[in-house]
C-alpha cells in the first residue's frame, strides 16, 4: 500500500507537527552520535521550504512516564540548532500550556522541539487523550520516525487519528526501498543473513524465502544449520532446540527453488575471546573443543561472487564475531562485495549498520535502514503501525 507524503500535501503556513527519531546516545550530556538527527534533516528542510512551521517530537532513552533530567530533550535542541543553522525553541514539555503558547507564536520556518514525550506514561500506551492534546499542537501530522514505527505509540499511531496524517522523507524513503526489494525486487535477488541466533530471525527467514532467489548464511545463525545438516560444530554457538526447524527452512527453500548458501569453511577459535588461537577449517573439522567465530575466506570469496552478480543485495546480521578484530574479517570481505557490486543494497539491523560503518563503506550502500527492530519487524512482512496509521495515496 502506497502512502501518502509530504509532497503530496500543502503544508504552506500550516502547523505541521513530525514525530523523529531523536533517541540518540548522550554520555555525560554529550550527544555521542548524531546520526538520527541528521537523518531527520532532509524533512525538516522540506517543510521549511515549504513555508511551514515545525513542531518536532521524540522520545529518548527509557523515563517511563516519568521526568528524568538527563533524559530531557534539551542536547538535542542544541545540537539541531547547530545543524540547521537558526534558533531552535524548546519546550520543557511536550503538552499543556507552554507548547500551546509556544505553537500558537510560531511563523512558517520556525521549529520547535517539544520534551520527551515518554516523560508521560500516556505515550506509549497510546492513550487517547494524550494523542488529542498532541494533535492540538498542529494542523498536519508527519511520521518521520522509521525507528519506532513497529510500537503503536501516541505519537507514532494514536495522533493519526485527530489530524491529517502523511510520511515523511525518511520514512518514506525506508518504506519505498524495502518495500521495493520485498515486493519487487531487480533480480537475482540476494539475501544474506547473519548474526547471532536463528532464533532471532525466524520471521525474517521465512518470509525471505518466499521473495529471493539465493540465501547466504553465516555467523552464528548459520552454525545452526550446519548442525542440522549434521556437521559436527565443536564448542560453537548452536541452537539445538532449532535444528528440525532450520531443517524445515532448508526444505522450504529446495521447494522454492531457493539456493541455500551456507559456509563450507569457518575460523575456529579455542576461546571466546579476541586473543583466541584461531585458524581456519572445513566444516567437517572443527575441533571438538573449538567455536566458529568467522566464515572462512573459501566462504567469502564464494559469497563474494554470488552477491557481485545480484541485482538487490539485502544484508542482515554480521558473517562473525565482528567486534573482535581476528573475527571481522568473513564480514568486512562481504561488505567489500556488496559495494563492489551493481547491485541497489540494503543493510539493516543495529550490529549489521554498526559493522558497515565500521568497515568504511558505508556511503557505498544504496540505503542504511535507521531501524533495529522496525527494519526486522517490516523485513518479516509485518505492516508497522505507524506505518499502517498514514494515510494511503
Ligand atoms: P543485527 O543487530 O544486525 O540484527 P544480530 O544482533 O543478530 O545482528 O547479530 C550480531 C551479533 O552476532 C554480533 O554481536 C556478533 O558478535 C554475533 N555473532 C556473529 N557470528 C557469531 C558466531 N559465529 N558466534 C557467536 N556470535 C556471533
Ligand atoms: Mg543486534
Amino acid at each position: 500500500m502506497k502512502k501518502k507524503t509530504i509532497q503530496d500535501i500543502d503544508v504552506k503556513g500550516k502547523k505541521v507537527i513530525v514525530r523523529v527519531d531523536f533517541n540518540v546516545p548522550v554520555k555525560e550530556g554529550k550527544i555521542t552520535d548524531d546520526t538520527r538527527i541528521r537523518a531527520a534533516l532532509p524533512t525538516i528542510s522540506y517543510l521549511k521550504d515549504k513555508g511551514a512551521a515545525i513542531i518536532l517530537m521524540s522520545h529518548l532513552g527509557r523515563p517511563k512516564g516519568k521526568v528524568h533530567e538527563e533524559m530531557r530533550l534539551g542536547v538535542v535542541a542544541e545540537k539541531l540548532e547547530e545543524l540547521v543553522g537558526q534558533k531552535v525553541l524548546y519546550a520543557k514539555d511536550c503538552i499543556g500550556p507552554e507548547p500551546q503558547e509556544m505553537a500558537e507564536k510560531m511563523e512558517p520556518g520556525d521549529i520547535l522541539l517539544l520534551e520527551n514525550l515518554r516523560f508521560h506514561g500516556e505515550e506509549e500506551k497510546n492513550d487517547r487523550e494524550f494523542a488529542k492534546k498532541l494533535a492540538s499542537l498542529a494542523d498536519i501530522y508527519v511520521n518521520d520516525a522509521f525507528g519506532t514505527a513497529h510500537r503503536a505509540h501516541a505519537s507514532t499511531a494514536g495522533v493519526a487519528e485527530f489530524l491529517p496524517a502523511v510520511a515523511g522523507l525518511l520514512m518514506q524513503n525506508e518504506i519505498g526501498i524495502m518495500g521495493k526489494a520485498l515486493e519487487n525486487p531487480e533480480r537475482p535477488f540476494v539475501a544474506i543473513l547473519g548474526g547471532a541466533k536463528v532464533s532471532d530471525k525466524i520471521g525474517v527467514i521465512q518470509n525471505l524465502i518466499n521473495k529471493v532467489d539465493v540465501l547466504i548464511t553465516g555467523g552464528g545463525m548459520a552454525n545452526t544449520f550446519l548442525a542440522a545438516q549434521g556437521k559436527n560444530m565443536g564448542k560453537s554457538l548452536v541452537e539445538r532446540d532449532k535444528l528440525d526447524l532450520a531443517r524445515s527452512l532448508m526444505e522450504q527453500a529446495r521447494e522454492k527453488g531457493v539456493d541455500f548458501l551456507l559456509p563450507g569453511d569457518l575460523v575456529v577459535a579455542d576461546a571466546f575471546a579476541a586473543d583466541a588461537q584461531h585458524r581456519v577449517v572445513s566444516v567437517d573439522q572443527i575441533p571438538a573443543d573449538w567455536m566458529s567465530m568467522d566464515i572462512g575466506p573459501a566462504s567469502a570469496e564464494n559469497f563474494g561472487k554470488v552477491i557481485k552478480s545480484a541485482g538487490t543485495v539485502l544484508w542482515n546480521g554480521p558473517m562473525g564475531v565482528f567486534e573482535m578484530i581476528p573475527f571481522a574479517r568473513g564480514t568486512e570481505e562481504i561488505a567489500r562485495a556488496v559495494t563492489e557490486s551493481q547491485a541497489v543494497s540494503i543493510v539493516g539491523g543495529g550490529d549489521s549498520v554498526a559493522a558497515i560503518h565500521k568497515t568504511g563503506l558505508a556511503d557505498k550502500i544504496t540505503h542504511i535502514s535507521t531501524g533495529g527492530g522496525a527494519t526486522l519487524e517490516f523485513l518479516e512482512g509485518k505492516e508497522l503501525p505507524g506505518v499502517a496509521a498514514l494515510e494511503n495515496k
